[in-house]
C-alpha cells in the first residue's frame, strides 16, 4: 500500500477539517479506518512532510490513532479510570485528539528508529508530550502551532485541549464534560476535607485523584480501584454529614 499520507478532502462535519489516508495498523500498513483519519489541514500538510522524509531515507510510519470522537475519548478515560488500560487518558473534551492535532504513532516500528523520527516531526511542527523515547505516551505527538503553545503556557494543557475542540466547531461531549468536571471538582473538594489532602480542584480525575479515591476505599472498606461510582460516593456523602 502506499506508505504517505495523501489529503482526500474536506470533513464537512468540522471546520477546517481534511480527511487523510495514512498506513494504519489494523492491520499494519492497510489504511488508518475513516473514521479516525481527519486532520486540521495544517497539521496534514506537516504530516504529509513528514512522510515525505521518513519515505525518503528509507523508513515508514504507522498511524494507531489520530482523530477521536468524544464518546471514544470518554470511553478510553473509563477503561483508564477502571484500570482496563495503563496509560492515562483524559475525559471527554479533555484531548488533542478530539481536535484533529494529534496522532499516536507506531514508535517501535519505524525502520530508522524513534529518535530519527522524533527529529523530523519536531522539525515540522508535530512536539512530544513526554520526553523519552520509550513508555506511556512516547508515541503520542501534536501539532500546536505558537499560538496554542502560547495558550499552553497561559491557561494549562486542559483549557487548550478544550478550546482548541471548540475551534473546529466539535461541541459533541461538551455537556458530559461539564457536568463530569463539576463532579470531579466536588469529589477532590470532599477528598482534600476527609482526608486531609491537598489535591488541585481543577476537575480533572488525574493520577493523583485516582490515587486519593484509592486512599478513601481502603480507609473505608471499600472495593479499591480507584473508580469514584455509586458506592463510594455515597460513603463519600455519609462521612461529609458525620464530620
Ligand atoms: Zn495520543
Amino acid at each position: 500500500m502506499d506508505m504517505t499520507l495523501r489529503i482526500l478532502g474536506r470533513d464537512e462535519r468540522y471546520r477546517g477539517v481534511v480527511r487523510v489516508q495514512v498506513p494504519g495498523i489494523y492491520p499494519k500498513g492497510s489504511p488508518l479506518p475513516a473514521h479516525m483519519a481527519r486532520l486540521v489541514e495544517p497539521a496534514a500538510e506537516a504530516l504529509a512532510r513528514v512522510y515525505q522524509e521518513i519515505v525518503a531515507e528509507g523508513g515508514h510510519l504507522y498511524i494507531s490513532d489520530m482523530f477521536r470522537s468524544a464518546e471514544m475519548q470518554q470511553k478510553a478515560h473509563e477503561d483508564w479510570k477502571a484500570g482496563r488500560k495503563t496509560a492515562y487518558s483524559p475525559p471527554a473534551c479533555g484531548s488533542v485528539h478530539e481536535s484533529g492535532r494529534a496522532i499516536d504513532i507506531d514508535a517501535f516500528d519505524t525502520g530508522i528508529g524513534h529518535k530519527r523520527v522524533r527529529e523530523i516531526l519536531n522539525r515540522h511542527g508535530w512536539v512530544n508530550i513526554v520526553a523519552t523515547l520509550t513508555g506511556p505516551e512516547c508515541w503520542h505527538y501534536e501539532f500546536r502551532e505558537e499560538r496554542w503553545e502560547r495558550y499552553r503556557k497561559e491557561h494549562g494543557y486542559a483549557a487548550m485541549a478544550r478550546a482548541m475542540k471548540e475551534e473546529i466547531g466539535n461541541v459533541a461531549g461538551r455537556e458530559t464534560a461539564e457536568s463530569t468536571e463539576a463532579e470531579v471538582k466536588w469529589l477532590q473538594e470532599a477528598l482534600n476535607r476527609i482526608l486531609g489532602l491537598a489535591l488541585k480542584v481543577d476537575g480533572v480525575y488525574g493520577a493523583a485523584t485516582k490515587k486519593a479515591v484509592k486512599e478513601f476505599q481502603k480507609k473505608y472498606h471499600l472495593q479499591v480501584d480507584g473508580v469514584a461510582g455509586p458506592i463510594t460516593k455515597r460513603r463519600i456523602r455519609e462521612v461529609l454529614e458525620e464530620a
